[in-house]
């Protein structure tokens, strides 16, 4: 078939880059590779909640919610953010449920940046974060997250790059903690440092806590939201996506002072207008569900994360051990690869493992580290099999 230039896309989506996610998905399927690269989990989340969809199904929830998000899931949002976050949110005017974090995101930024607005965000940064600022006209202002090194033994950045990305035309600092795909957990000091930042310039912070829960190592998620003077100016978004491990509901939520409520629902109305009903109401449920739930996930996780070290650790591969989150990464210069991108394609089409270049998390990808991120999202057997393939075959360049 040959399209005539009217069906040519957009210059504003011809810009954006294919996400590397469905990339290394589609090249995983393709070389029969055990995929440790997009992160879902191959295991279905709890049962319970899959029933709470299957009655809402039955009991003939299946019209538009609200565009706001059915009344149930924005009153369970409120409680599960009191209990976990410390936080209050009002569930009739502080919540808006959108399609998953991404949409909420979209939103966030389609509502609050102008074109020619700045967007301050952490690099390596979330591909989609780059792509809403892009399609609003916005100009993202990236600070560099340095790896660990024998100095500081987490992802670190310098306090000075981060004061001199801030200025008038900063309208958003766009924050995830736990942070996708580094693993690092923003600490008190360093949330204290954006706040600041954010209240010197008048900017809204957006903070995505997706991956809120996943925390090891006695590290604790704190909420920007929390810190005084913060709750005015911040957007908190979530969704049942990494804390229920369904990935495939798209059911997010954004939570904030009702201006930036409002903001967010500006154009939620005309981007899904409303989420899926049925399993709007499972996710009420899933966040109601008792601690022990929480707590068991954070246990489940941490141990798949010792899994998936213990595993690169003997395939010679030196992780990072995350703080958080569901990722690993390791640097995988000096194996003979021109890039982290070239190492990726190599280990998912000879040893048969996906993982996901970090570069794909840069504007700049020349400027990125030659690292490979590893998702441990992943059943026992999952794990075991990608250990088996990493530990048979030389991870190097012209190997084999
Ligand atoms: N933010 C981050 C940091 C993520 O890693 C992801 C994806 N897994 C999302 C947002 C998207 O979340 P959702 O599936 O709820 O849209
Ligand atoms: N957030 C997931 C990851 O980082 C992927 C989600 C997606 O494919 N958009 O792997």
């Amino acid at each position: 078939m040959v399209a005539s230039s009217a069906v040519q896309a957009s210059g504003r989506v011809r810009a954006l880059q294919p996400t590397v996610f469905s990339e290394f998905s589609a090249l995983a399927a393709r070389a029969g590779a055990v995929n440790l690269g997009q992160g879902f989990p191959d295991f279905d989340g709890p049962e319970v909640v899959r029933e709470a969809a299957v009655a809402a199904l039955r009991r003939g929830e299946n019209q538009y919610a609200p565009g706001l998000g059915a009344p149930a899931l924005r009153q369970a949002i409120s409680e599960h953010a009191r209990r976990f976050l410390g936080v209050t949110v009002d569930p009739d005017t502080e919540v808006v449920v959108t399609c998953g974090a991404t949409e909420a995101i979209f939103d966030a930024v389609q509502g609050l940046v102008d074109p020619g607005d700045e967007v301050v965000a952490f690099e390596p940064v979330y591909d989609s974060y780059a792509a809403s600022v892009a399609m609003a006209g916005g100009v993202l202002r990236p600070v560099t997250l340095q790896p660990p090194d024998t100095a500081v033994p987490r992802w670190w950045f310098d306090p000075a790059e981060l004061e001199a990305a801030f200025g008038p035309r900063t309208r958003v600092v766009l924050l995830n903690t736990p942070h996708n795909p580094t693993g690092k957990v923003f600490t008190a000091p360093e949330l204290e440092q954006v706040a600041g930042l954010a209240r010197r310039w008048n900017a809204v912070a957006v903070v995505d806590e997706v991956y809120g829960h996943l925390v090891y190592d006695g590290v604790e998620h704190r909420s920007l939201a929390g810190l005084p003077g913060m709750a005015e100016r911040t957007l908190t978004v979530s969704s049942g996506a990494k804390t229920f491990g369904f990935t495939g509901w798209k059911v997010g939520w954004a939570m904030g002072p009702r201006p930036l409520r409002d903001a967010v629902l500006q154009a939620h109305q005309y981007v899904t207008f409303a989420v899926p009903t049925p399993l709007q109401h499972a996710v009420a449920a899933a966040l109601r569900l008792p601690d022990a739930y929480f707590v068991e996930l954070q246990a489940d996780y941490a141990r798949r994360r010792g899994k998936l070290l213990g595993a690169l650790d003997e395939a010679g591969l030196v992780p990072w051990a995350p703080e958080g989150a569901y990722f690993a990464c390791v640097d995988v210069t000096g194996r003979g690869f021109a890039n982290d991108d070239a190492f990726c394609r190599d280990l998912t089409t000879r040893v048969g493992v996906a993982a996901i270049p970090l570069s794909a998390f840069y504007v700049d990808r020349a400027r990125a580290p030659c690292v490979a991120r590893f998702a441990f999202c992943k059943a026992d057997a999952t794990l075991d099999e990608a250990a088996r393939r990493l530990r048979a075959t030389e991870l190097r360049a012209g190997a084999g």
